[in-house]
């Protein structure tokens, strides 16, 4: 039987009753919405309490995929695939860090690229392989359906997205990247993966630009009739779905470690966002029963999402800066440089639903009336950059579980140095975002006794130019000694291979088409 947690409809109200393969393969609804779950199930969350990662991942994944579609044996291979690729025994590894209130470090960046978003993208490179296979079988050659995976990154998603997909059948990934603008550990990371299905593009021009190309060649018939398109950004509802197992484990490992902590108490969770993707999934896992007293959306100076908590305003510029040009601003947390943030359309749809059930609808047209909301809002920030204030029901509601704080460039960096000072622990700029506002939160009347778990998003080896900045006045601290792990440092050493390409959609079409041509015949000749 197929529950409501395991069937999917779009945010903008276009589709329904999709299966979990569908949405994980499409990505994005083809009414321009995102993919949920028609219902989040309730769960005895509670007796989860001993379970492995990869136990407490398969409990959480089945409540949403059917056993008609991924039968548990081999739900259960896939999910160990994918997490025996980290680096750590725990997966995502809890530390109590030695400041003020208490203020609990989640580790969630030992997986093969040393950023967070190998997390989900282990699982989504298994879980593509997966079920291309099962449309395949019996199929040769030719008739294979082959998914080609094309992406933007300005470093991050990039390499975490290749190592998810490298070396899988049926695939194939090529990468844009802004040519000399990633930092140089996550170019030789993309660059140094040579398998037959990677793809590296370093574009002359910037990752805006990269996007650009990207949203073209999506949307262009001529390609999408050469090439099965596919997408492997923060909007998968894979990537979400993976996530939400960090934010149990957490609370488990919490009251694993802390003779003062139980299950069953609050705690506070702060998470450094950009896309909201990885916050969405804490909302989900509150929704399934976990206690977070409070889900904190900590934002660099791209604070759009600050300033909707604030205001209840969605708004690419904030008022006094209606006419400033649509780019992000510079910080040393490029991954959370975001204009629009998009996985908050999916938190927007639950609130107007339950806002609309609050006025007496009943479920179904309470849904309905959540995407009319979603298209009526989505419109208007695509005509006018903007949208709100949201009714004060709906902001009030969310309130109930969010909060936000905003973190400025200098202010970063000063953090990265003192807890370094107090602790001895190296923060990477995006972690140093969160456990700012962690020590703001404890500071605030009757929050230090309650244990406050922040992401730590990723290794500081990743962000080696900031860092060192940060720390230059530290008496003894050296960066290759003390920060870069071996395995990174081999890096500058190994075989690499990048095309370089104009700053042209066209030419870059051109390429794409060529490289999904040869990695098809080179799989057929492999097979034959
Ligand atoms: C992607 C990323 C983020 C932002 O996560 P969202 O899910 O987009 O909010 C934060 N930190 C790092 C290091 C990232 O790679």
């Amino acid at each position: 039987m197929v529950t409501d947690s395991q069937r999917y409809r779009s945010t903008r109200g276009g589709e329904e009753n999709l299966s979990f393969s569908d949405v994980v393969l499409k990505g994005l609804a083809a009414d321009g919405g995102l993919f949920l779950p028609h219902a989040v199930p309730k769960a005895d969350w509670q007796s989860w309490k001993d379970l492995s990662y990869t136990e407490l991942a398969f409990e959480i994944f089945r409540l949403y995929i059917p056993e008609s579609e991924i039968p548990s044996a081999d739900l259960k291979e896939i999910i160990n695939r994918s997490y025996s690729t980290f680096r750590s025994e725990d997966v995502v590894p809890l530390v109590p860090l030695a400041l003020d209130g208490n203020i609990n470090l989640l580790e969630i960046f030992h997986g093969p690229s040393y950023s967070f978003k190998d997390c989900a993208l282990q699982f989504l490179g298994n879980l593509f392989e997966y079920l291309l296979a099962q449309k395949n079988v019996g199929k040769e050659g030719k008739d294979r359906y082959h998914l080609t995976v094309v992406g933007a990154t300005s470093g991050d998603t990039g390499s975490a997205a290749i190592y998810g997909l490298r070396g899988k059948k049926d695939v194939s990934v090529t990468i844009l990247h802004p040519k000399g603008r990633v930092s140089a550990i996550q170019e030789a990371q993309m660059t140094t993966c040579t398998e037959q299905n990677v793809h590296n593009l370093a574009v002359t021009g910037t990752f805006d630009d990269c996007q650009d190309i990207v949203k073209k060649l999506f949307g262009d018939d001529d390609t999408n009739k050469d090439v099965k398109l596919g997408a492997v950004n923060s909007i998968n509802w894979s990537r979400i779905l993976a996530q939400t197992v960090f934010h149990f484990w957490s609370y488990f490992s919490l009251a694993r470690q802390s003779d003062s902590f139980t299950v069953g108490q609050p705690i506070r969770s702060v998470t450094p966002t950009g896309n909201f993707g990885n916050i969405l999934s804490a909302y989900f896992a509150t929704k399934m029963g976990l206690p977070a007293e409070k889900l904190i959306v900590a934002t660099n100076e791209n604070d759009i999402l600050h300033r909707f908590w604030t205001t209840g305003r969605y708004e690419k510029h904030p008022a006094e800066e209606k006419d400033a040009a649509d780019v992000c601003k510079e910080t040393p947390s490029p991954a959370m440089d975001i204009l629009v943030s998009s996985n908050f359309e999916r938190l927007l749809w639950f609130l107007a639903k339950e806002h609309a059930e609050a006025a007496g609808k009943d479920s179904d047209a309470a849904a309905k009336q959540a995407s009319q909301n979603v298209v009526e809002w989505y419109n208007s920030l695509k005509a006018t950059g903007g949208f709100g204030p949201v009714p004060n029901d709906i902001l009030e509601n969310g309130r109930r579980t969010f909060e936000s704080d905003r973190v400025s460039n200098a202010q970063t960096l000063e953090t990265i140095k003192s807890v370094y000072e107090k602790t001895k622990y190296v923060l990477d700029p995006h972690t140093a975002v969160g456990i700012t506002v962690s020590q703001r939160s404890v500071a605030r009347p009757g929050n230090a006794a309650i244990p406050h778990i922040s992401l730590s998003t990723a290794h500081p080896a990743k962000f080696a130019d900031v860092v060192k900045e940060a720390l230059k006045g530290e008496a003894g601290f050296d960066f290759e000694s003390q920060v870069l792990p071996d395995e990174l440092k081999a890096l500058s050493s190994k075989e690499t291979r990048v095309v370089n390409v104009e700053n042209s959609w066209e030419a870059v079409r051109e390429i794409v088409k060529r490289q999904t041509l040869e990695d098809l015949e080179a799989q057929a000749h492999a097979s034959s």
